[in-house]
């Protein structure tokens, strides 16, 4: 059989499962959770998975789930969905809008809202998983389908790695995962190479010592200290960077100091980078290191520098013969639909599982506007005011084909290894 005979075999039984399915999605619309806290998510995807036949394991790395389903020796394939939604209030005005509020980490009550639409990667993982299961002599092997927690906080899939997930699961021979985009509905779009960014945050802090502001003589002064670095700093992606390498190094915060006439104890800087190579994360990572630690020894700073790096997410570096066969597959199954994206400046943590699985990965995105609306904001040159985005409070896909084409997306990726 091949993939596009096995993929239609399979996505026969998608018109008996839909309404279901958005059932489902509009419930988990409307309960978003919060990173960490995804425990009525988990265990939607763990009842699904379970009365789809997937041995199921749950509490990996907090509140992850993964659902493994042998049909017979053959290829083994992992899909993934990251199931945490953001601390917004939802001003989409649907009538499933969420209403939800819960404590955050720091203990703060906050609006909660699917405004990154990872509860329309559950539901699709959860329609694909139970078309499989639901068509096995169209297939063999093993299908891991795996739902993670806490991507937005960058920590989920390290969580569920830490927690043993090798052990847990069969050795996987590719890991797939996809997000829904500000793109046209029941378009596919693939990449090959960097994808997405390498994100870093850094925090700062630079030593002085405090005195009375008219005595400078007296004090080692952490305020001049941090605006040299600040300024030294963009020297990094200006003289270290290649100039064919996008890389970004952001001073987003700088705090010292309380009033006008007292020279402060210490400076804070927060930084961010993006970048789209190991290699380039790392040499940035070792300049900032060098040239806050010389610029500290150049004021006579009275104690080492403190580096401390969070918020952190890999590069997402897709595999060239793993997105050759997924594009191939799409290209098959969507066609016009399907077609190639550029790299996103977002980012995301999946690949920490692929890597530390050492297994080949691609990420690919499928659109969720409607194509109409899409289609006439393109006409007048206004996509990027008037398409809500990730993370905007506006953010709706809408249900069909949204549904329809992430189900399928990750139906034929997989069988592109697992088609008998
Ligand atoms: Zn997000
Ligand atoms: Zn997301």
């Amino acid at each position: 059989m091949t993939t596009s005979s096995a993929a239609s075999a399979v996505l026969a039984g998608w018109a008996g499962l839909r309404a279901e399915q958005e059932e489902l999605y509009r419930s988990l619309h409307r309960h978003p959770e919060l990173s960490h806290q995804e425990h009525r998510t988990a265990e939607a995807a763990a009842d699904g998975l379970r009365r789809a036949g997937f041995r199921v394991h749950t509490g990996v790395g907090g509140t992850g789930v993964v659902g493994i389903l042998t049909n017979g020796a053959g290829p083994s394939v992992l899909l993934r969905a990251d199931m945490d939604a953001l601390p917004v209030r939802e001003r989409t005005g649907l009538p499933y809008a969420s209403a939800v509020t819960a404590t955050d980490a720091d203990g703060n009550d906050v609006p909660v809202m699917h405004a990154c639409g990872h509860d329309v990667h559950v539901a699709c993982l959860l329609g694909a998983a139970r078309l499989l299961a639901g068509k096995q002599d169209a297939w063999h092997g093993t299908l891991v389908a795996l739902f993670q927690p806490a991507e937005e906080t960058g920590d989920g899939a390290r969580g569920m790695v830490d927690d043993h997930l090798a052990a847990i699961i069969p050795s996987v021979d590719v890991a797939l995962a996809q997000h829904v985009m500000p793109l046209p509905a029941g378009q596919v779009g693939t990449h090959t190479g960097p994808v997405l960014s390498a994100a870093d945050s850094m925090r700062i802090i630079v030593h002085g010592r405090g005195a009375h502001g008219s005595m400078p003589q007296a004090a080692v002064d952490p305020v001049v200290l941090a605006a040299m670095i600040v300024v030294r700093l963009q020297t990094v992606v200006a003289r270290e960077v290649p100039p064919t390498e996008t890389a970004v190094l952001t001073v987003g915060s700088i705090l010292a100091g309380a009033t006008s006439n007292v020279i402060p104890d210490s400076a804070q800087l927060l930084l961010n980078l993006r970048t789209y190579r190991d290699t380039t994360r790392d040499t940035m990572l070792a300049a900032i290191r060098r040239i806050v630690t010389a610029e500290c020894q150049a004021s006579g700073s009275p104690r080492e520098p403190e580096f401390e790096l969070f918020d952190r997410f890999p590069l997402t570096d897709n595999d060239a013969a793993t997105t050759e066969r997924v594009a191939a597959a799409f290209a098959d199954h969507f066609a016009d639909r399907a077609g190639l994206i550029g790299p996103q400046s977002a980012s995301e943590d999946f690949s920490d599982i692929p890597r530390a699985l050492g297994v080949p990965y691609t990420y690919w995105c499928i659109g969720g506007i409607d194509a109409e609306t899409y289609r006439r904001a393109e006409e007048t040159g206004r996509v990027a005011q008037d398409i809500p985005v990730n993370h905007s409070a506006a953010f709706a896909p809408v249900l069909q084909p949204t549904l329809r084409t992430g189900t399928e997306a990750l139906v034929v990726a997989a069988l592109a290894w697992l088609a008998r």
